[in-house]
């Protein structure tokens, strides 16, 4: 399988920018401070086949700090270091029902373990990245987060600094982890180094690039460069099928067919393994922190461009 024509994928991407733009519901992030300057009206689409092609539409030259778009990503390549099992034994992969932030996701069994797109779960991954200082292990997620997109990232010092003042809640369970044996390196260590993956700046282009690598096995469509196994990506996808979009997992599986990941500054990226991917940024949220018109638009182009995993044909 692949994506439709050329034509009709341009055609459905502009018909699903027109068809939300106007949608307004949600609300800004404003937990980190530097969030809530964003504007309402952002919106991007961007669809990236896996032999390269991109369709865009609106916003979709804007920079936006990744987030929690991070989380698989980062997962990919400690699972590409350590290996899927190791991983999964420290990590876990099993969905939490959870928001992003929950304290409780590390009670839920006598292991600790939840899965890495929770934040718990997302800096315990962190810090097992490898490298012997915090300056190796950021060389390493920043390298390997700018290999996925096919050019070099960079971090956004208002973020970064922003949330860094306000992300205690994040050091706390860190902390936390640690004192279940769950941490693999200093906490605060991990927690200013998952702090800083999250501050990284992309595009929605970005993002469907590197969601088309993970629909590809692991190869970049458009650098040509192997990022990581096709194994390992297999399961980094089952895992954002379960747990993608937080406590409305569930519903984003039953709308799109499948797997996504959201952030708190708006962006979504979406797989279609073997085909290519969608990446949405627009930063009004719904109560669990995912985007609204995201997920709209995300849903529509699934269902229009026959991506649903689910569909027997
Ligand atoms: N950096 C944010 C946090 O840890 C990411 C959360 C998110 O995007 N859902 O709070």
């Amino acid at each position: 399988g692949s994506l439709p024509a050329a034509e009709r994928v341009r055609t459905l991407v502009d018909e699903a920018w027109d068809r939300y733009r106007h949608l307004d519901e949600g609300r800004l992030a404003d937990y980190i401070p530097a969030l809530a300057r964003a504007q309402p009206a952002w919106f991007g689409i961007c669809v990236a086949g896996v032999h390269g092609a991109l369709y865009a539409a609106g916003d979709a030259d804007r920079e936006f700090s990744i987030q929690s778009v991070s989380k698989p990503f980062v997962y990919a390549l400690v699972c590409q270091a350590l290996g899927g099992d190791e991983l999964r034994a420290r990590v876990g992969v099993n969905a939490t029902g959870l928001p992003f932030n929950s304290v409780m996701a590390i009670e839920l069994n006598e292991a600790r373990t939840m899965n890495p797109m929770v934040n718990g779960g997302a800096i315990a991954t962190t810090s097992l990245a490898p490298g012997d200082t915090p300056d190796e292990k950021w060389e390493f997620i920043h390298e390997g987060l700018s290999r996925f997109a096919g050019r070099r990232l960079s971090v956004d010092p208002e973020v970064y600094d922003s949330e860094r003042a306000t992300n205690q809640r994040n050091q706390g369970i860190a902390r936390l982890l640690q004192g279940y044996g769950r941490m693999y390196c200093d906490p605060v260590e991990a927690t200013d180094l998952y702090t800083r993956q999250c501050a990284l700046n992309v595009t929605v282009r970005d993002l469907a690039v590197m969601g088309a690598t993970l629909a590809d096995g692991g190869v970049n469509p458009v650098t040509r460069e192997r990022v990581i196994d096709s194994d390992r990506c297999q399961r980094v996808l089952a895992v954002l099928a379960t747990a993608g979009l937080y406590e409305r997992s569930g519903d984003w599986l039953f709308d799109t067919g499948l797997p996504g990941k959201s952030g708190v500054s708006g962006g979504i990226v979406t797989v279609a393994p073997g085909k290519g991917s969608i990446a949405t940024f627009s930063p009004l949220l719904d109560a669990a922190g995912n985007s609204v018109r995201g997920c709209h638009a995300t849903g529509f182009l699934s269902e229009q461009l026959g991506l649903n995993l689910f569909a027997s044909a």
